[in-house]
């Protein structure tokens, strides 16, 4: 039994029946000689269970890491599945290119930021990380090979992207990045009172800066209700000489596997009241190197353990905006009366973009994701309350930071799984797949 493949959340705890590292996209084995179901793992970074394969097999694609081109005249890269942004980082900014989208971290790899087709801080510019990849190819466990792209087997394409690992092994992939000055953001915070605030900042801001995201105290509640801190920023046009002197990124380990206790109510607020009140001036500007602005959690590796052993939940969802966005309000106004929620909670509008993917979770509206210590019955009440609200206005969770939501509640948010049905590899199967179907594991 090998045990030690897990999820960011480290919840559901997941038995892997075998675990197949791959090393050569030349040389996969045979997917239909394998007895149980398989599922590609890239590096865990999913928050729930659609990384997991319970009682099943996983195909740990970290060994199919190598670069195959990269043009630097064009910013086109074609790499394997299994290389992580951050090693693809260190080769494509000092050559003046950036990822066209990143996640809130660089430990992923291409293929698990296609299956889950991520979004970044641009996604009101730039849509998904799906948006802007030329072409993949898919391993079907038939051994047939698929060149996917917008234009060849497109329907296979769409339901790749964001199709969570389903529909095949993706052995290596085609993208385009964007060419920057140099490795700094212009960057700003500024403290926002309230929501209206916030989406007052939001509006202006999305016009004119290319990334944008908030904090949110999600403890606060009469006056000091939605306040919290807004970052935007762009890609700096300094030149070299008027750069500071790059300085190697701090990684902290998160030291210990925290007691529950250690994260109550009242620990929560105080936490929060600090982070806000760390920003003494209502408007900074500064620059800042591109890693603690995209990628602030990753310089505390391990975080994740300060939930305790029980781990934890991240609750994801996007509503429309309308009304002066009632919807979110609700949604805090649940979160905060119930003294749960963490620091760590994240507030940003979503543009209009489409995704490619047919089952991606990015759409126009306010997307709000916050971590949850898990205390079982009681907080996956609190989410059938939130996910009432979500529901209310036809809003939809995010599957790769989900580890609770019921297949209604899935099927509300993704019109297309019926017809993504016809897509899925009949070899491959999740963790995540079997419960939102009501499957019994
Ligand atoms: C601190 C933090 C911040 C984050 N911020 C964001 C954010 O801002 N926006 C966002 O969208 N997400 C965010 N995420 C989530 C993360 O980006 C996604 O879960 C991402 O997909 C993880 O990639 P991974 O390589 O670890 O894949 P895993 O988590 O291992 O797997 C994810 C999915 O990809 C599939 N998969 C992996 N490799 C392949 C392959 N070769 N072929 C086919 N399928 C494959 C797996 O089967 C699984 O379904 C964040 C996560 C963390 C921990």
């Amino acid at each position: 039994m090998k045990q030690h493949y897990k999820s960011w959340g480290l919840y559901p705890p997941a038995k892997h029946k075998n675990v197949i590292k791959l090393h050569w996209i030349s040389d996969i084995p045979d997917l239909s000689r394998i007895e149980t179901l398989v599922l590609p793992y890239g590096l865990g970074r999913s928050y729930g269970d659609n990384c997991l394969n319970n009682d099943n097999t996983l195909l740990d694609t970290s060994g199919i890491s190598r670069f195959i081109e990269f043009d630097k005249k064009s910013g086109i890269i074609k790499c394997e599945a299994g290389v992580s942004f951050a090693k693809i980082l260190k080769v494509i900014v000092p050559n003046g290119w950036f990822f066209p989208v990143t996640p809130g971290t660089k430990f992923v790899t291409v293929g698990g930021a296609i299956a889950n087709d991520v979004h970044g801080k641009n996604h009101h510019t730039a849509g998904t990380f799906g948006k802007h990849i030329i072409s993949f190819e898919l391993l079907k466990s038939s051994g047939k090979k698929y060149i996917c792209s917008a234009t060849k087997n497109t329907e296979l394409y769409k339901a790749t992207i964001g199709g969570m690992g389903l529909t095949g092994l993706i052995l290596w992939a085609q993208f385009k990045l964007k060419p920057i000055n140099n490795a700094y953001i212009d960057a700003e915070t500024i403290k926002f009172k309230n929501l209206d605030e916030f989406f007052e900042l939001s509006e202006k801001s999305s016009k004119e800066y290319e990334y944008i995201v908030s904090w949110i105290d999600c403890t606060s509640r009469g006056k000091n209700f939605g306040r919290g801190l807004f970052f935007r920023g762009n890609h700096s046009s300094l030149d070299k000489s008027e750069l500071p002197q790059p300085k190697p990124p701090k990684r902290l380990p998160f030291p210990f596997t925290a007691p529950a206790f250690l994260l109550n109510r009242f620990t929560l607020k105080i936490a929060n009241a600090v982070i806000y009140r760390s920003q003494l001036k209502k408007h900074t500007k500064g620059i800042k190197h591109y890693d603690p602005f995209f990628y602030p959690l990753d310089s505390i590796l391990n975080w994740n353990r300060m939930y305790g052993k029980r781990g934890f939940f991240q609750y994801q969802c996007v509503v429309p905006y309308t009304d002066g966005g009632t919807a979110i309000r609700q949604i805090l106004e649940c979160i905060s009366k119930s003294g749960k929620g963490s620091f760590l909670a994240v507030l940003k509008t979503m543009g209009s973009v489409s995704s490619p993917g047919i089952l991606s979770f990015p759409r126009e509206g306010v997307t709000l994701a916050l971590d949850f210590a898990n205390h079982g019955e009681k907080t996956r009440k609190l989410f059938a309350d939130l996910d009432e609200i979500v529901k209310s206005v036809g809003g939809a969770l995010y599957p790769c930071k989900d580890a609770c939501m019921s297949p209604e509640m899935f099927r509300f948010s993704y019109a297309e799984w019926k017809n993504f049905n016809k897509y899925i590899d009949p070899k491959f199967s999740s963790s995540l797949w079997r419960r939102v179907n009501k499957e019994k594991e």
